[in-house]
């Protein structure tokens, strides 16, 4: 397998090496076609089938319930925060929203054009180091559901578990934290995600909404915005981003490969482990996040000396550990440990710090 440096974007982020070889070995020739995925009609019997595989396999790894449709949609996770208000309001005028972080307050913003959002929880008072326990949610009866984001990305702060919120239907953005471990997909009315982080490369977007739910948009839905038309059209009812689907269906397939989520899971919960005790054992590292709300995914941290993070950045890069700047909006350093980041890379990481804090400390 070919080496390269380990990446620790936070999305786009790294894709496992096998999937990009396999990519360029089919990239001319997908399997004595003749053609490449990206040249294929997306109705052809080809793509179809790829397509198809790509549904089959998430649904098993997810174990994804019959009575829930999947959709491989344009337009990022940041349509969704559109599409959820527009097509699951059915009728109703007030939602409930968690503020657990910037891609909250993004999803807020946007649901607030279509309806009356009631914030239950707000972790604006503790900079968005903690989530106060959902026991104590202002829930709303009359809300048309609850929203919260599974993992804030740009904070590293994770629910780890399902808030429990009755019989009002529960929705998540799990952009950067679906497939990172098995979920119960029945408690959930709705999961959304971007693709570019657990799934492939930018330019999709995976929505799997249960099917009781759709049919009752609001009556200004855009066509391409209406789940019930693209969950009958099969994603398909205009050109979808076939290159990506393609893609998203052969990490699935290496998932697969690994074990499945089960696998995966032990494996990322080890290198969060790993990578936190690293930063808690040093004075020379911090993470200021309460320990059971710690994303496994997104591991933000700073130096006791804020000057020497260029430095800290630029001997990263030295040393084959890229990307490891904080999110613009809060500085600071940030590792992002996904699914396709071996555990090779996070102990490499970990010497370097431990070397860095020898230096400079
Ligand atoms: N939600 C979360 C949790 C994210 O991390 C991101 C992107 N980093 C988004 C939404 C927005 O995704 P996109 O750029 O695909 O619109």
């Amino acid at each position: 397998m070919t080496l390269r440096p380990y990446n620790f974007s936070a999305g786009p982020a790294v894709m496992p090496t096998e999937v990009l070889e396999q990519a360029q070995a089919e990239l001319l020739d997908w399997r004595g076609t003749g053609m490449s995925v990206m040249e294929m009609s997306h109705r052809g019997k080809e793509f179809t089938q790829i397509a198809e595989e790509a549904e089959s396999d998430l649904r098993e790894l997810l174990n994804i319930p019959a009575n829930y449709r999947v959709m491989f949609l344009q337009g990022g996770a940041s349509s969704q925060f559109a599409m959820i208000p527009l097509n699951l309001l059915r009728g109703k005028t007030q939602a409930d929203y968690c503020n657990t972080g910037i891609w909250s307050q993004k999803a807020i913003a946007e649901a607030q054009r279509y309806c009356s959002v009631n914030v239950v929880t707000d972790s604006t008072a503790n900079k968005f180091t903690s989530i106060a326990d959902p026991s104590t949610w202002q829930l709303n009866p009359n809300a048309a559901y609850v929203h919260y984001i599974a993992n804030e990305t740009i904070n590293g702060l994770e629910l780890h578990t399902p808030p429990q919120v009755g019989d009002v239907p529960l929705i998540s953005d799990m952009s950067s934290t679906i497939l990172s471990r098995p979920i119960d997909v029945n408690q959930f009315a709705a999961i959304y995600a971007g693709a570019q982080k657990n799934i492939g490369p930018a330019g999709l977007s995976v929505v799997i909404v249960r099917e009781d739910l759709l049919g009752n948009p609001l009556s200004f839905t855009p066509t391409m915005f209406n789940y019930k038309v693209m969950a009958d059209e099969k994603s398909m009812y205009n050109t979808p981003p076939t290159y990506t689907w393609y893609l998203a269906g052969l990490v699935f397939k290496w998932l697969k490969k690994q074990g499945g989520l089960t696998a995966i899971a032990e494996t990322n919960q080890r290198k969060a482990t790993a990578l936190y005790k690293a930063i808690d054992d040093s004075d020379f590292y911090n993470n200021a996040i309460e320990l059971r709300y710690r994303s496994w995914m997104n591991v933000p941290f700073t130096l006791a000396d804020a000057n020497l993070e260029k430095t800290f950045l630029a001997e990263a890069a030295q040393a084959g550990l890229l990307t490891l700047a904080g999110h613009r909006t809060v500085g600071g350093l940030r590792a992002s440990i996904y699914n396709a980041m071996p555990e090779s890379g996070v102990k490499a990481l970990i010497d370097f710090m431990q070397a860095f804090a020898k230096r400079y400390g």
